[in-house]
């Protein structure tokens, strides 16, 4: 027989279900060459699109919070970027890390800990607009960045997310845990070429906003 190649198609149940299936055509002939019938084959894959839109999924986000993880992070952000360049529009990006995590996790566990980065997150994805693209980059630390977003307003974010972490503490199996953050703030300025540098006055910030006593957000400035 004859295969035409392989081809999918979305299918109607007769409840109006919808179901994705995989159609295989082949032309059968007869000893003289002459086409006797179509036989196709309509095998259901509903399975195997699930399995691959899982796949897909699990590549792009963090399983534990359900946040962009950083691969996901670095191309949007790539994008994003050189989006800002040309016509130019101010960028501003937020790097953050959990206070004394690991406390956490040794003073009450790691299931507790987890229970905290999720609460973390759920917190920073509701301070954030939806153009704002939130990612968890690390175990306890996640990056923001702000499209469109001046100093002034990226310092006003940074510290409403410091604040709204801060209070209420985190409710876990009848315990009230306490929890803080710092956020490095840098926005885009000529000397700014391209994403990595923007991350690395972002990062110096951080690095300021744990030496001057944590739960606290601070802005890259020249003499960072
Ligand atoms: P600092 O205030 O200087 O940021 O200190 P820190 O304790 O927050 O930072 P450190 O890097 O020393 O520790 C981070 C900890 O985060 C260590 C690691 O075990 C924990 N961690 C990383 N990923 C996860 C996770 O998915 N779940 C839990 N429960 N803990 C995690
Ligand atoms: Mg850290
Ligand atoms: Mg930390």
């Amino acid at each position: 027989g004859e295969h035409i190649p392989t081809y999918e198609r979305i299918f109607k149940r007769k409840d109006g279900s919808l179901v994705p299936v995989e159609i295989n055509v082949e032309l059968v002939r007869d000893a003289e060459g002459k086409p006797v019938h179509v036989q196709s084959v309509v095998r259901d894959i509903t399975e195997r699109k699930e399995a691959q839109i899982a796949l897909e999924k699990l590549a792009i986000t963090d399983p534990l919070t359900g946040l962009y993880n950083r691969r996901r992070f670095f191309e949007e952000a790539e994008r994003i970027f050189s989006r800002a360049q040309n016509p130019p529009f101010q960028l501003a990006l937020l790097m953050i890390d959990i206070d004394h995590f690991k406390l956490v996790n040794d003073t009450y566990g790691h299931l507790a800990g987890d229970a905290v980065l999720l609460e973390v997150a759920k917190r920073l994805s509701e301070g954030l607009r939806p153009t704002d693209l939130l990612a968890r980059v690390g175990g306890e630390e996640f990056m923001v960045l702000l499209p469109r977003t001046l100093l002034a307003d990226a310092c006003g974010i940074a510290q409403r997310l410091v604040d709204t972490i801060y209070q209420p503490p985190v409710p876990y199996d009848g315990l009230e845990i306490r929890v803080s953050l710092c956020v490095g703030v840098a926005t885009l300025d000529a000397h700014v070429t391209d994403l990595d540098q923007l991350i690395q006055r972002a990062d110096q910030a951080l690095y300021e906003a744990k030496n001057n006593g944590r739960n606290r957000m601070v802005a890259w400035t020249e003499t960072s």
